[in-house]
């Protein structure tokens, strides 16, 4: 069986559609063996309503928490939406309604992300990829991938958007970052399921990295990676392509990838 031994991909009442606070994350976490989770709330325009500041201003502060909790490294992320074809994220074009006293005027994206670990880059809402062709998804999918702050492409298989695979995948390994494999998604039918299944097939392939998340959007699914494990192990994909399977690994792909020494806050 795989032992896959942190959790990069977790959602707390922050995210308003789910339903556990930070600590409770970080303590299930614990007891599921995790020795890192990461909080990865949505940073979107999707899931709020509205844009208003508050709904991401606690993405600003993550500093109140400890980076140890329960025995367990708290990392501190976000997922956050790929709004366009040129694959920019959430938040890169909404100004913060004040300046703090001193600093230049600051864009959201620069105050929720500027200081996180790491950023998982997500399609929620794949309208505006409707009209577009392979290329331009593929380039969506590669430009995303280029953000300083970005460490995961979230749920590939699921997003519903077309592209280009192999030139996603060799991407992500040129710049040491991962694909997620997400255990949500084997919630969905065999034909999104499957493929994700391609996408760890090919990922093997090519040598690329992938990260496996829970997705958990309560503290009982952290660390729950049933459904994808059986996938991984059904395909023999080899574990040290899994670069979350341990908090060595992860910390390896933070430094690697030089996602949490980008600050985007000059
Ligand atoms: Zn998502
Ligand atoms: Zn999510």
């Amino acid at each position: 069986m795989l032992t896959i031994k942190t959790d990069t991909h977790t959602h707390t009442l922050c995210s308003n559609h789910a339903y556990s606070t930070i600590e409770e994350i970080v303590r299930n976490g614990a007891s599921m063996g995790m020795e890192a989770v990461g909080i990865t709330d949505h940073f979107s325009g999707l899931f709020y309503g509205n844009t208003d500041f508050s709904h991401y201003s606690h993405m600003g502060n993550y500093k109140a928490l400890p980076k140890e909790w329960y025995g367990v490294r708290l990392l501190c992320g976000a997922e956050a939406d790929i709004i366009d074809l040129d694959g920019r994220l959430f938040g890169h074009d909404l100004m913060l309604p004040f300046t703090f006293p001193g600093q230049a005027p600051k864009s959201y994206q620069q105050e929720c992300l500027g200081r996180l670990d790491y950023v998982i880059a997500s399609v929620h809402n794949p309208a505006f990829t409707m009209e577009a062709r392979l290329a331009e998804t593929t380039q969506m999918y590669c430009k995303a991938l280029e953000h300083p702050k970005v460490l995961i492409i979230g749920h590939i298989g699921r997003a519903g958007v077309p592209f280009d695979m192999d030139t996603v995948l060799l991407q992500a390994k040129a710049l040491n970052k991962m694909i997620e494999i997400n255990e949500s998604t084997f919630e969905y039918p065999e034909r999104v399921t499957d493929i994700c299944k391609q996408v760890a097939v090919r990922c093997a392939e090519l040598d690329v990295k992938i990260a496996v998340g829970s997705d958990a959007h309560s503290s009982w699914y952290v660390g729950r990676f049933d459904k994808a494990a059986r996938m991984l192990e059904e395909i023999h994909f080899p574990e040290e392509l899994i670069g979350n399977r341990d908090r060595a690994s992860l910390e390896m792909m933070i430094n690697a990838s030089g996602v949490r020494k980008n600050n985007l806050i000059q």
